[in-house]
C-alpha cells in the first residue's frame, strides 16, 4: 500500500487541507477500481466501509491476490467536514460558494477526443487505453481557482482512467440504492445484487455533472463523436461510475460496513481483480433498475409537524398514505401520499417541515420527470 496526500489549494493564509489517497495493487494493470467515501461530508456509513475495505485490501495484496490497482480515498472531502457551523456539522454544500459538492465536475470528453481522433483504430483495447490518456491530460490541464475546484480536480485526477468508479454516499433515511448510467447497467447489476440494493436508479443525463458521471460519461461521448465523425472505431464503455447510497445518515455500524465491504470486494472477484475465490451472480439473482426520472418526491404543502406513517423500504400503491402534516395551530393535517405508488427508498430525517419541502421520495417505477433528475 503507498499513501499519497494531495495539497488543496488553500482558500486563505494560514489553512491548510489535503487528500489522502490510498494506493494498492500494481499501477502498470490496466484495471483500476476507484473507491471515495463522504464526499457529501455528512454521510459517514461510506467512511466506515472504506475503512474496512482499507484493511482487507491490504491483506489480500500481502497474500497476493489482487490483479489490478485499487485506489481508495476514505475522506473525500476534508473542506466539508471542516464546516461546523453554531454545532452542526454541513457538509453536503460548501459554505463559501453555496454549490454542492458533488456538482460540476469537469466535462473532459471534448478535449481528450480532440487528443485521440486520428490516433483511434480497429482494436477497442489500444482506443480505451489512449482514451485514458487522454482523459488524464485533459484534467491535469485544468487550473483550479479555488479550494473547491482543486477539491474537486484532484478527485477527478485520481478516478478518471479507472473502469471502476465508486462514490460512497448515504442518503438522510434510506434503504441501500445506487444510480449509474442507463447504459452502464449490464455492467452494474451483479454490484447492486451483491449489495442488496433495493432501488437501483439508471439514467444517462442525471444533470449537474456529479462525479460518477463526469468519469463514464466520457467514454459515450467520445463515440458518439467519432460516430459523427464518420470514424468506425470501437469505443468501449470503460468506466463503469456508481453512486451508492449506503442506507441513511445514521446507519454507521460495524456489521453494516463489514456486509458492504464485503460485497464491494465480492464485485472485484466477479470482474477477476480479486483472485482468492470466485464469485458469479446468477441471471435470476441480478438486480432490476428503475428511471431516475420516476422518482418521485412528496412535498409538504404547508409548514408543520412531519408524522411518517411509513417505513423506508415500503412498497405502496397509489394514493396509499405516507406521512401527515401536522399543524397543531390551526389543526390543519394534510396526508401525504404517492401519485403512482412504489418502493419508498428516502425520508426526511427532520420532522418539521416547510412549505414545498420534501419528506419523502418514492421510486415509481414510471419516467415521468425531464430535466435535471438529482436534488440540489
Ligand atoms: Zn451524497
Amino acid at each position: 500500500m503507498v499513501e499519497i496526500g494531495h495539497n488543496i489549494l488553500p482558500a486563505s493564509l494560514g489553512n491548510s487541507s489535503k487528500i489522502t489517497s490510498f494506493h494498492f495493487g500494481s499501477t502498470s494493470s490496466s484495471r483500476k477500481v476507484y473507491i471515495q467515501a463522504a464526499l457529501h461530508a455528512d454521510e459517514i456509513p461510506g467512511m466506515l466501509v472504506a475503512w474496512q475495505l482499507k484493511q482487507q485490501l491490504q491483506r489480500l495484496e500481502a497474500e497476493g491476490h489482487l490483479q489490478a490497482e485499487v485506489v481508495l480515498v476514505p475522506q473525500a472531502n476534508p473542506l466539508g467536514h471542516a464546516q461546523t457551523l453554531l454545532g452542526q456539522q454541513l457538509g453536503r454544500f460548501s459554505l463559501a460558494s453555496g454549490e454542492n459538492f458533488n456538482r460540476s465536475y469537469s466535462r473532459l470528453a471534448a478535449r481528450a477526443y480532440s487528443q485521440v481522433k486520428s490516433a483511434l483504430g480497429s482494436c477497442e483495447a489500444e482506443n480505451t487505453r489512449l482514451i485514458r490518456k487522454a482523459l488524464l491530460q485533459a484534467i491535469a490541464a485544468e487550473v483550479p481557482q479555488t479550494e473547491l475546484q482543486s477539491l474537486r480536480w484532484h478527485l477527478m485526477r485520481l478516478a478518471v482512467d479507472a473502469d471502476v468508479v465508486l462514490d460512497l454516499h448515504c442518503d438522510y433515511s434510506a434503504v441501500l440504492h445506487v444510480y449509474t448510467a442507463e447504459r452502464l447497467w449490464a455492467q452494474c447489476a451483479p454490484l447492486a445484487s451483491l449489495l442488496g440494493s433495493q432501488v437501483n436508479f439508471v439514467s444517462d443525463a442525471a444533470g449537474g455533472d456529479p462525479f460518477d458521471e463526469a468519469c463514464c460519461k466520457p467514454w459515450w461521448e467520445i463515440r458518439d463523436m467519432a460516430a459523427s465523425d464518420g470514424l468506425d472505431v470501437p469505443v468501449a464503455l470503460a468506466c463503469l461510475g456508481v453512486t451508492i447510497e449506503l442506507r441513511g445518515q445514521q446507519d454507521v455500524s460495524a456489521s453494516l460496513a463489514r456486509q458492504d465491504a464485503d460485497a464491494i470486494l465480492d464485485f472485484l472477484r466477479l470482474r477477476g481483480y480479486l483472485t482468492d475465490w470466485p464469485v458469479e451472480v446468477s441471471a435470476a439473482e441480478l438486480a432490476t433498475p428503475t428511471p431516475l426520472a420516476g422518482s418521485e418526491n412528496i412535498i409538504a404543502p404547508h409548514p408543520g409537524i412531519v408524522h411518517f406513517l411509513t417505513t423506508p423500504g415500503s412498497r405502496l400503491q397509489p394514493g396509499e398514505p405516507l406521512a401527515e402534516i401536522i399543524d397543531p395551530v390551526s389543526n390543519r393535517v394534510s396526508v401525504l401520499s404517492s401519485r403512482y405508488g412504489g418502493v419508498v427508498y428516502t425520508l426526511e430525517n427532520r420532522h418539521y417541515a416547510t412549505t414545498g419541502m420534501w419528506v419523502a421520495k418514492v421510486a415509481t417505477g414510471q419516467a415521468f420527470k425531464t430535466g435535471n433528475l438529482l436534488s440540489a
